[in-house]
């Protein structure tokens, strides 16, 4: 029967579709085309909604929503959603899956405050910098009992706790993002559900969400971005006990920007803590420090910015000595950590005066140094020694070489920054003991990852170059989830298919960390010649890595990496410091012979770490210390091998606006960050296999008009598809000239939809 109507239709099928024989066919696809919907791309770059009026060879005339009426070249527009596909809760159910039609629905939903849109396996959470009142117990429990499914973290943190406990898998939430996109907030919701769930045992539910504002003092500062951004990564453990509960909890962290201690941008902030003691310290402890107010001091005045329009430094004093009483950091401990944050901010008030000649230099004696000497446990005279000579070790001796003022200053810096990056990650330790409940970690867990999604300024730098690593290896993981789970659906549901090619950014990858000639192997090679500069190191990129399809060198010091998410200009300017990162041997040891308790301390992890890593090293004797790149690829190798032992969650959170306000909606910023963020090489992944998923009620539902009305009154579930035949048969007239029009962006979608029987 099938095959008769298909004569009667004079058509003949190929592989690809079909091809009409009779010019009338062209004629009534022609008028199908016209009033279709369409996305035109304006010269500036946005996307406008038009219908299609008439066809002319390779342009149409599109009559655009503000009545104008435009030419449009064929490979300037693509075909938008019907009505019906408004709004949808998941880019997947689109029936087109273009980039404008992506970025309409997104902005749809954002204006009526629905946030929250699945891209599949992903969840995209555009920021709304306002409190929209889902976050409450009432939406926990609906989450928790499935009375709702529109998206939301909520749903990821259910769905991430029920799998855990049904497959008895640990998993893992992987939220990334620009900064200010609102990854920390969507990290405290995971864990505000988890802990609502978890329950039982209050006292680790309150120290896990306690860890976030004793993490945020001393890890988050003010940005141009973001008054509340955190500067660092980091991977929360939450353990469940087989039944459930929550026992303990671990917390990781990366990469610290610790030059922000030292060095501030204009209208940015140090690490929130110091303006905390300085604004909320009591009057004894003020006395013990020898404390002023913020402005006094040089490492926080230096930016012009002291507070933040709203927030009551004083009072967040007050917040984080209840939080770090909950994380048992006890009171001793606590006078110890002061003490050291106001050594640092003396420190950064000393100054120098050129004693001889030679330009070498002296500490000025005023109450800087001798405040950050007794408040460090050590003389002014062994301070003044520390900052103002180097020693130098010869066969016989050693003796003391006078620095000049530029040397000085980096000498101090360094000893400030070691003491706050040492500061932090001890805090870090004694977080995670308090959160380690003793008992030995038998359950599963679910990690929550909060790092900084991929970067690119107009330049960019080391700090870039490491964040954007360590996304491409997360961007690996996401694209080999992807696929593994496409092709399980594809199973599970008898589908026949073939395998699709995708783009694994493996090549890109090789370029940083291969054994040997890679951006990681050189940039460490270069980092241990003495003699070597960024430009060596520029030029050695591109001695050996100019073949590389990945790798562009650049005018001078520039070079540029293909990412998978486009092309990224590195200046090597501050590399190889950066990479080296060396603390002389002579301020660990005058920080070793420090009575303040925890400087010793440092010094003795440093040498610790040291050692540790002479021991890994290759027989590279020079190479005493790990370098910040290797320390890091060694730390994200670990994370990698730990979320592959988990089932991955994705959430991509996005910035919609600059101005860090509510209802302002920017589309070529969102576009960006869709970009980069990879969604939508999610969106082309999944779109290259089979993109339209529906229920067979769904299908009924929507389809089930073209039956004719005997079939009707049947149960539609039973109705076979070869009863659509006739009406499919028809509407794939009209493919041939949309094919043509689209190829390349949907055509292939389009036939799918149409092999199941159905077109709209
Ligand atoms: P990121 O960690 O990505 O840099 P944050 O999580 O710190 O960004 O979010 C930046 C700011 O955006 C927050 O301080 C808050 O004001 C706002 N914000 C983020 N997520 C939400 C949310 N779900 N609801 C309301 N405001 C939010
Ligand atoms: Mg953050």
């Amino acid at each position: 029967d099938c095959k008769r109507k298909e004569d009667e239709l004079g058509e003949k099928r190929t592989r690809d579709g079909c091809r009409s024989k009779k010019v009338k066919m062209m004629m009534d696809a022609d008028s199908l085309i016209k009033k279709l919907c369409v996305w035109c791309r304006q010269p500036s770059g946005q996307w406008e909604l038009g219908t299609i009026q008439s066809t002319s060879g390779e342009e149409v005339s599109v009559s655009l929503s503000n009545g104008n009426v435009i030419k449009v070249a064929r490979s300037e527009f693509v075909p938008a959603n019907p009505k019906i596909f408004e709004g949808v809760d998941d880019l997947m159910k689109l029936g087109y899956l273009n980039e404008p039609s992506v970025l309409h629905n997104i902005k749809l939903r954002y204006s009526q405050d629905m946030i929250y849109t699945k891209a599949g396996r992903v969840l995209i959470a555009v920021n709304p910098f306002k409190d929209l009142q889902i976050f409450g117990n009432d939406h926990v429990s609906a989450y928790r009992q499935k009375l709702t499914n529109s998206p939301h973290v909520f749903a990821v943190a259910e769905e991430a706790f029920t799998e855990m406990m049904r497959d008895e898998a640990n998993q893992s939430i992987i939220i990334s993002g620009e900064s200010g996109s609102g990854k920390t907030e969507t990290a405290k919701i995971v864990m505000q559900y988890l802990a609502a769930l978890g329950g039982s045992n209050r006292d680790i539910e309150d120290k896990i969400l306690q860890t976030n504002h004793v993490l945020e003092a001393f890890g988050n500062a003010k940005t141009s971005r973001n008054e509340n951004s955190s500067r660092f990564g980091k991977l929360m453990e939450i353990h469940f006990s087989t039944m459930g509960k929550i026992y303990g909890a671990k917390v990781q962290t990366f990469l610290l920007e610790k030059s922000r201690v030292v060095q501030l941008a204009s209208s940015e902030r140090s690490y929130h803590i110091f303006y905390q003691l300085c604004a909320g310290s009591s009057f004894g402890l003020k006395e013990r420090l020898n404390l002023r107010a913020a402005s006094y001091y040089k490492y926080l005045n230096q930016s012009e910015c002291l507070m933040i329009d709203g927030i009551d430094d004083a009072k967040k004093f007050h917040q984080l000595m209840k939080a770090l009483d909950i994380v048992q950091i006890c009171k001793e401990d606590r006078e110890l950590i002061f003490t050291v944050l106001a050594a640092i901010l003396w420190l950064g008030n000393i100054s120098f005066k050129v004693a001889d000649s030679e330009n070498h230099i002296e500490v000025l004696d005023d109450e800087a140094v001798t405040s950050a000497a007794r408040l460090m446990g050590c003389s002014t005279q062994a301070l003044k020694a520390a900052l103002c000579n180097q020693k130098i070790q010869s066969e016989k001796d050693t003796n003391a070489k006078k620095l000049i003022l530029q040397q000085a200053i980096h000498t101090r810096d360094k000893i400030a920054t070691f003491m706050y990056e040492n500061l932090f990650n001890w805090i870090v330790d004694q977080v995670n003991k308090s959160l380690q409940v003793g008992k030995k970690h038998t359950g599963k867990s679910i990690n929550i990852l909060d790092i900084n999604g991929f970067e690119s300024f107009q330049k960019n730098s080391f700090e870039q170059f490491c964040i954007n690593y360590a996304n491409e290896r997360l961007q690996q993981h996401l694209i080999r989830h992807l696929f593994k789970y496409e092709q399980e659906d594809y199973e599970s549901d008898g589908i026949e298919w073939t395998r699709i090619d995708f783009k694994d950014n493996q090549e890109c990858l090789n370029l940083f960390e291969k054994k040997s000639h890679s951006l990681l192997s050189l940039l460490d090679e270069e980092s241990n010649l003495p003699k070597a500069s960024d430009l060596t190191f520029a030029n050695k990129l591109k001695q050996h890595l100019g073949t590389n399809p990945c790798f562009k060198g650049e005018r001078g010091r520039a070079f540029s990496v293909r990412h998978y998410e486009g092309e990224v200009l590195y200046d090597t300017n501050g590399f190889l410091e950066k990479n080296r990162d060396t603390m002389a041997s002579d301020s660990i040891q005058f920080l070793a012979s420090c009575k303040c308790e925890l400087l010793p301390l440092f010094s003795k992890t440093f040498y610790q770490s040291l050692k540790c890593s002479n021991s890994l090293s290759t027989g590279a004797l020079d190479s005493q210390e790990q370098s910040v790149c290797q320390k890091f690829k060694g730390q994200l190798f670990n994370l990698m091998n730990q979320l592959e032992c988990t089932t991955p969650h994705f959430i991509r959170s996005i910035r919609p606006n600059t101005k860090q306000l509510p209802d302002i909606y920017d589309e070529g910023l969102v576009l960006q960050q869709l970009k980069c963020s990879g969604i939508l090489e999610v969106v082309r992944i999944s779109r290259a296999g089979y993109p339209t998923r529906m229920t067979h009620q769904e299908f009924c539902t929507r389809y089930g008009f073209l039956l004719s009305e005997t079939n009707k009154s049947q149960d539609p579930l039973s109705t076979s598809t070869d009863s659509l035949e006739l009406k499919r048969k028809q509407v794939l007239q009209g493919t041939v000239v949309l094919q043509k029009y689209f190829r390349g962006y949907q055509a292939r979608s389009y036939f799918q939809e149409l092999k199941s029987g159905v077109a709209t």
